[in-house]
């Protein structure tokens, strides 16, 4: 009789067992069918009701730490309380020393003596959820139940940690901070986590299991194979609609503009990998998706103002570079131009070995100084530089910048070779016009020379003629006479000889020479020792106002003369021009504290308002040919900007012109 009900228990322990089995096998044992489960125990055990309670960890007292995750069938269960279904806190250490407990509490339904089976089950080393089944029917713990309990526990607890590994799995997903899309061979959804989520606006309740592109509305607004369809099932009509496609094994890196996502599109990239089993065989993809719009947005403005950047050095052809440590960090295809190298990189030292002169070693040691921030920049240096063959001129600006946090030196290269040869061209130009406007000068004064040097020789010549006659006619040699006419012809003489020099001094003109302390009233006077008869020899009247006690101005005395000769000679012609009855110059200097003016003032018939702004410009000229070059207020104009002076002209209420110089002084009177 035992052994037949043995036999009959064994049967029902392995039908039992095989049905528990059948349920894990599924590997579905979610809460929908967990009470499935249940109900195999419950029956085994013929108790009317099973329930799995998960226990929380925190800091609560045990019996309320646990949560009813599953239940066979619900009502038996609620109709008791959970602290009723202990006997005491004994129960909880066997528990957690994996022992199955079978008890039989008082109830406190009257007429109610339930039978208790409580299951631990363990996660990890770690009592986890506890299976209830309770029963009116009294059973024992035999051999045999506890070996089927034992064996359901085993089952309980692989299907524990096989939905603690798919949780892992799941907060995994979900911690990462990048879109993930899983699929199934079938194309149905299997993973969509929180990132996802975030970026379409779709929770995954809703797509989750989906098949049908459903994943794709989000980002395509039409169902439509994406890259993790794609991978598991090819089609070159849809692949081709990717661009940077590259594929290294089981993984694909790609990018797409999707149109819908974000209302109003963005660019993504992504990366796909097939994904496979211990056997090897794919199971599904993995996709992990990057909105990467606001970066190419950035990229591209990075780029454009790099190429805006790049653009106006080029255009403005300046070598750009940054060092550190002395070797360079950026340094534009200008840069290495300048220095004649390329194809390798260049350092703080070639600029350095590539210098010239004699200051080599002291620019190597201000550059050191510079980025040792024993100098304080900006370092602006005019440089010579041998660059293969030939020689040029750089003029550079350096500064340091704190650039990650060490000493960098940017530093700035222009070319101004071609600068400074015009400069030298300009200047030789300038010259070579001066030069001109002095021989154009020197020819107007030839005139204005006789009248000089005819007067006294004139003089000379009634002296000495006098004397010769009276030689003649046998006079008797008046001592007295003799030596007064003597003084005169002496004196005539040193008026010729004063004349000379003047005309000496103003032809000799070394622009070379440095400048000197000039009396103005004192130039002014010989340029009318030179060309003052004129005046009187054309009808003009010359008025000479010049203010007493002047201070001395810094230039080349015979430039000075060159210009007051131009005016006075302008205004002669001018005078010359005119049917005025009355013919007169005015010429006055005046000073304040900083400065000297000269003014040459005529009441001639001034200059028409469309000449006016011209008349400074070079080969400006209304004279006949012959009579003016053009040059003349050119030049004076270059040398009163060279004396940190201007000149200006304006009609006056004479009917003539009025030219205003003013110079700067040197602070002291004469
Ligand atoms: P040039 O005397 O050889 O013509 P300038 O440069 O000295 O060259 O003068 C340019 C022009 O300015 C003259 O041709 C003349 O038309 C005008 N100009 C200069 N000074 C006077 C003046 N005092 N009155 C009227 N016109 C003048």
């Amino acid at each position: 009789m035992n052994r037949k009900r043995e036999k009959g228990s064994q049967e029902s322990t392995s039908r039992a067992l095989g049905q528990i089995g059948l349920l894990l096998k599924k590997a579905q044992l979610r809460d929908k069918n967990l009470g499935e489960a249940l109900r195999v125990i419950s029956e085994y055990l013929a108790a009317s009701s099973s329930a799995l309670f998960r226990l929380k960890q925190d800091d609560k007292p045990e019996c309320s730490q646990i949560e009813n995750i599953g239940s066979w069938p619900l009502a038996d269960m609620n109709s008791l309380s959970l602290e009723s279904m202990f006997i005491a806190d004994s129960a909880w250490s066997d528990l957690k020393k994996r022992k199955i407990i079978h008890s039989h509490p008082v109830s406190k339904i009257p007429g109610h003596q339930p039978d208790f089976f409580f299951l631990p089950l363990f996660l990890d080393d770690h009592l986890s959820c506890i299976i209830i089944s309770i029963g009116p029917e009294r059973n024992r713990l035999t051999g045999e139940v506890r070996e089927f309990l034992e064996g359901a526990i085993s089952l309980f607890e692989l299907w524990l940690s096989k939905m603690n590994l798919a949780k892992k799995f799941d907060d995994l997903i979900n911690f990462l901070p990048y879109a993930m899309i899983g699929l199934d061979t079938h194309g149905n959804v299997t993973v969509w986590n929180s990132a996802v989520e975030q970026m379409t606006g779709c929770k995954g309740s809703r797509i989750l299991g989906k098949g049908n592109y459903e994943y794709a509305l989000p980002f395509y607004g039409i169902r439509r194979p994406a890259m993790c369809d794609l991978i598991l099932h090819p089609d070159p009509r849809w692949l081709a609609t990717y661009t940077e496609y590259r594929q290294e094994g089981d993984v694909v890196h790609s990018s797409i503009f999707t149109p819908a996502l974000g209302g109003t599109g963005a660019f993504v990239t992504s990366i796909t990998g097939r994904m496979r089993d211990l056997n090897g065989r794919v199971y599904g993809s993995l996709h992990m998706v990057r909105d990467v719009t606001q970066e190419r947005q950035m990229e591209n403005k990075l780029q454009s103002s790099e190429s805006m950047f790049k653009a106006i050095t080029d255009y403005a052809g300046l070598g750009i570079a940054l060092f550190q440590k002395g070797t360079a960090l950026y340094c534009n295809d200008q840069f290495g131009r300048l220095l004649g190298i390329s194809g390798r990189e260049i350092g703080l030292s070639d600029l350095v070995e590539a210098v010239d002169t004699e200051d080599r070693k002291e620019i190597q040691s201000r550059l050191e100084s510079l980025s040792q921030g024993t100098e304080e920049g900006p370092l602006r240096l005019d440089l010579n530089l041998k660059v293969g063959n030939r020689h040029r001129n750089y003029s550079s600006y350096s500064q340091v910048l704190g650039y990650g946090g060490h000493p960098t030196i940017c530093f700035v290269l222009d070319d101004t070779t071609e600068q400074k040869e015009l400069a030298k061209k300009v200047r030789l130009n300038e010259l070579k016009m001066y030069h001109e406007g002095r021989l154009t000068s020197l020819g107007i004064m030839a005139a204005g020379i006789a009248h000089e040097l005819n007067q006294p020789i004139n003089t000379i010549r009634v002296a000495t003629d006098g004397f010769l006659f009276g030689r003649d006619e046998g006079w008797s040699l008046d001592v007295d006479e003799f030596y007064e006419g003597m003084e005169m012809i002496s004196s005539q003489v040193r008026r010729i000889s004063e004349v000379i020099r003047n005309i000496r001094n103003f032809a000799r003109g070394d622009l070379e020479q440095e400048f000197e302390d000039v009396d103005v009233n004192r130039t002014i006077e010989n340029v009318f020792s030179m060309i003052g008869r004129q005046f009187e020899a054309h009808g003009i009247t010359v008025h000479k106002k010049l203010t007493n006690v002047l201070p001395s101005v810094k230039a080349h005395a015979n430039q000075l003369e060159q210009v007051i000769m131009n005016l006075l000679v302008n205004a002669r012609q001018a005078l010359d021009g005119c049917n005025h009855g009355r013919k007169e110059l005015w010429i006055t200097t005046n000073k304040n504290t900083q400065s000297v003016y000269i003014e040459v003032i005529d009441n001639a018939i001034g200059i028409p308002d469309h000449s006016i702004d011209k008349i400074f410009d070079p080969f400006f000229t209304t004279k006949e040919v012959g009579q003016g070059t053009g040059l003349g207020l050119t030049i004076s104009k270059s040398i009163i900007r060279e004396l940190n002076g201007t000149i200006e002209v304006f009609n006056n209420k004479l009917g003539g012109a009025t030219f205003l110089i003013t110079l700067p002084t040197l602070g002291e009177t004469k």
